[in-house]
């Protein structure tokens, strides 16, 4: 039931710190796009039929998240669903299909401070590309809980846009205070019977505006100073979570709470620390694109999906970010020649 769209699990992809440089000559590409979730393949499919030979390097988790997700009912024409490793391994034949070069691996070490950009890949191979594209994708941030672990796919999610649909009618917690809390809260308020916000503080972090939206909505709760303990179930599948309660150091409550759903909205971690040094990124690491466009700080540098998009995070806007920053590619090549 877990269907994150975001490329969770990317988060060691693109961290990595080597020092040296790998030995021997570097292969010489065109267009080389890092990361293989929607936003990476949508710029694979145009890059390749723009005849740029993309080459892409797939990262840790090929396929992104989708890969360990069931049912995505919300990516247009699919009109009776698709499994999210379905839908990778298409997307992945029509970025092969029209010539896409895609290998196995992960970007350690960046130089982009001229072009051709040099990217080391797993320490081992040299790449210099005129244009880099970077769709690394984000990391969802769990409470690092083991039963959060066991139900992973049992009603555990970290998106409520991709699972809510699942809990019509049902019982479900949210745990965080930011705007994203609040938001997947009210998305889920619409289907679901009861909606529990479990808020670690006496205040949420969320915009009036938003935190408004929460008070006015019926059948949220607002849980604050709650701290999810462990989430519990029966095979394999959540049935409750208890939480504790905090009033001061000394006074501490266990508190029972029976639902059917638990998502996690406490932040994301965005896969561009091995970018970092050459890329402007915001306080939360997110890569600054021009707006209405996949353009960073550096001119033949691209970033698309969510490692630049920390309030969509769909699979339909990464992809069509992809498809923005192949075009922004195809278009920059052009003006040099
Ligand atoms: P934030 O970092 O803003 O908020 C994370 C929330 O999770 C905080 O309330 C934090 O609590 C809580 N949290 C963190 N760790 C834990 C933990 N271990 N246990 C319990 N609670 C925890 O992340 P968001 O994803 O909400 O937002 C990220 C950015 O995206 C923000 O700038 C936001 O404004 C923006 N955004 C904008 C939207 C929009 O404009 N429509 C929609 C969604 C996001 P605490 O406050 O105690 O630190």
């Amino acid at each position: 039931m877990a269907l994150f769209k975001s490329l969770d699990n990317l988060d060691d992809n693109t961290n990595g710190a080597s020092k040296e440089w790998p030995e021997g000559d570097a292969e010489k590409v065109k267009c080389l796009i890092i990361g293989s979730g929607p936003a990476g393949y949508t710029a694979a499919i145009y890059a390749a039929r723009a005849n740029l030979s993309p080459v892409m390097y797939e990262g840790m988790q090929p396929g992104g998240q989708l890969t360990t997700t069931t049912e995505v009912d919300n990516f247009p024409g699919y009109p009776s669903g698709v499994t999210g490793p379905e839908m990778m391994e298409d997307l992945k034949k029509q970025a092969t299909r029209f010539g896409t070069d895609v290998r196995w691996g992960m970007a350690t070490k960046v130089d982009l401070s001229k072009r051709p950009f040099k990217v080391a890949i797993d320490d081992k191979t040299l790449v210099e590309a005129e244009t880099l594209v970077i769709a690394t994708g984000a990391t969802a941030k769990y409470l690092g809980l083991e039963s959060e672990e066991k139900y992973k796919g049992g009603g555990v999610s970290a998106c409520a846009t991709c699972d809510g649909f699942f809990y019509k009618g049902k019982k479900v917690a949210v745990v965080g205070g930011g705007d994203t809390a609040a938001e997947e809260a009210t998305y889920l308020a619409n289907m679901a019977e009861k909606v529990y916000l479990i808020v670690r503080k006496d205040y949420m972090r969320a915009s009036k505006a938003m935190q408004r939206r929460v008070d006015n909505t019926k059948n949220i709760e607002v849980l604050y100073e709650h701290n999810t303990k462990e989430i519990y179930g029966e095979n394999g599948v959540v049935t409750g979570v208890k939480l504790i309660k905090r009033k001061g150091e000394a006074d501490e409550t266990e508190v029972d709470v029976k639902i059917d759903g638990f998502f996690l909205a406490i932040g994301h971690t965005p896969n561009s620390k091995v970018f970092a040094d050459f890329l402007t990124t915001d306080k939360e690491g997110y890569i600054v694109t021009d707006p209405g466009s996949s353009k960073t700080n550096i001119p033949g540098v691209f970033a698309c999906g969510d490692v630049q998009d920390k309030i969509y995070r769909q699979a339909i806007t990464a992809a069509g970010s992809g498809c923005q920053a192949a075009l922004d590619a195809e278009r920059f090549l052009g003006e040099q020649e």
